[in-house]
């Protein structure tokens, strides 16, 4: 029997192939886990029983053409029927199975399962995406999360061993630091200049907030990489990763019910869908495909969660295909612009639109951040924080914008702020839906 590490290792080899494998090598792929994944689900899994009907044959095969007719999954329907979505039993190869609990902070929470081959998959694409971004395992990472304020504390933290795959020798070198997120900036920035890490992990405000402290105090720290963790980050955060501590960011679009979705292409722009793993989905407002460039809401099917098969659920966010990569990588790319299905606008008509608009508006307008609203049924209101108080940007071009964008009767108000209220989830959402008759179901 294959063992963990040697598993472990054999899912690292092949994603570092198959990211380069032809359109149809990839689709056939997809299919023969899809496959698997359907005829267990209905097999093991009460949610499925008959679910999945529309696309399985008589003969047992799976009719591909009727994929949309399978409907789709909601975080509504993992609160209400969560453990109907539980499977009886899992293939043997798939390991143990783990449970835990998410209590979103606005949501009710859920149950999630996973297995272990869910978790080799988890790895072997972190694995890569460190590849991607040329990370040296040798090399130590520092780490600041940890919600419990008596362990990993200033000024030692804690020392929780190599983070890299566990094959290789090179491994053993690297260690992963952690200080916990009740460390003040100041203190945190102490210990990084002793332990001199190659990497920091954190969340993007945290890791926002850090850099802002380094600059006022004067403190030069540089490192390599920055990994968000926990939500994707805006053009600000990245800029600033660069600008005082010289770091390149490694970005990552994932959740907690679907694992690892994507990770950022770095030669710039786009995270690469981690295809081998999980079907990505983007459906326009009709529920049809979205073509490239169109916004649309996001939809996964993770191959490996036996334990819970997801099968068609709604992420809560949007996001548009990108064109073929120019990297060499032949995995779909997707906007780095990720934005919360809440953000869906929608007119009185039944119209429902969701799109962004683009950084050089923000430039326009003269804003560090902003906030797009739908207040009403016509009426759209942009938060913004003025780069510059005295000069008031182009708000005309920007309300001809959002016309062109969402509504062509919507009416603008511009607001100018201080700064933006998070929402529940801790983050700045850029499009929100104040006026909501139709709201998705939130989610943390
Ligand atoms: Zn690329």
């Amino acid at each position: 029997m294959t063992t963990k590490p040697d598993l472990q290792r054999q899912f690292f080899d092949m994603l570092m192939e198959s990211q380069s494998w032809s359109p149809t090598s990839l689709l056939e792929y997809q299919r023969g886990q899809l496959s698997q994944l359907i005829i267990h689900a209905k097999k093991q899994v009460p949610f499925y029983a008959t679910r999945l009907d529309a696309v399985i044959g008589q003969d047992g095969g799976i009719n591909w053409d009727r994929w949309s007719k399978i409907p789709i999954l909601t975080r509504k329907d993992m609160t209400e029927r969560g453990d109907e979505l539980l499977a009886r039993s899992v293939p043997q190869a798939h390991g143990q199975r783990t449970m835990s609990r998410t209590s979103g902070t606005t949501g009710a929470a859920i149950t999630l399962s996973s297995t272990q081959l869910a978790q080799v998959a988890l790895n072997a694409n972190r694995f890569r995406s460190y590849r991607w971004n040329q990370m040296d395992w040798a090399k130590d990472i520092c780490s600041i999360f940890g919600d419990n304020p008596t362990q990993a504390t200033f000024p030692n933290g804690a020392r929780l061993g190599s983070w890299g795959p566990p094959w290789d020798p090179a491994s053993a070198a690297g260690e992963l630091w952690q200080i916990n997120r009740f460390t003040s900036n100041e203190d945190v920035l102490k210990f990084m200049e002793r332990i001199k890490p190659a990497y920091l992990g954190t969340g993007p405000k945290t890791a926002q907030a850090l850099a802002l402290e380094a600059e006022r105090l004067g403190v030069s720290i540089k490192f390599d990489v920055f990994l968000p963790q926990g939500s994707m980050l805006g053009q600000l955060e990245r800029e600033t990763m660069q600008r005082v501590f010289g770091a390149h960011t490694a970005e990552l679009y994932s959740s907690k019910e679907a694992g690892q979705l994507a990770h950022g292409c770095p030669s710039g722009e786009g995270l690469h869908v981690n295809a081998e793993t999980v079907l990505v989905e983007i459906l326009d407002e009709y529920g049809k495909p979205a073509s490239v460039g169109q916004s649309g809401r996001v939809i996964v099917t993770p191959f490996y969660n036996s334990a819970q098969p997801l099968i068609r659920y709604e992420q809560g966010d949007i996001a548009q295909w990108m064109p073929t990569c120019g990297c060499g990588r032949t995995l779909p790319k997707i906007s780095g612009l990720i934005g919360r299905s809440t953000g869906i606008f929608y007119h009185p008509d039944g119209r429902a639109r969701a799109a962004y608009l683009r950084m050089a508006d923000r430039q326009l307008l003269g804003a560090s951040e902003w906030q797009i609203s739908q207040t009403g049924p016509h009426l759209f209101e942009v938060r913004y924080v003025p780069v510059d108080w005295q000069i008031v940007g182009d708000e005309a071009a920007i309300a001809t914008r959002i016309r062109a964008a969402y509504f062509e009767d919507a009416e603008v108000r511009f607001v100018r702020v201080v700064g933006i209220e998070p929402g529940p989830n801790g983050k700045i959402a850029e499009y929100v839906n104040n006026w909501l008759p139709r709201q998705a179901t939130p989610r943390s």
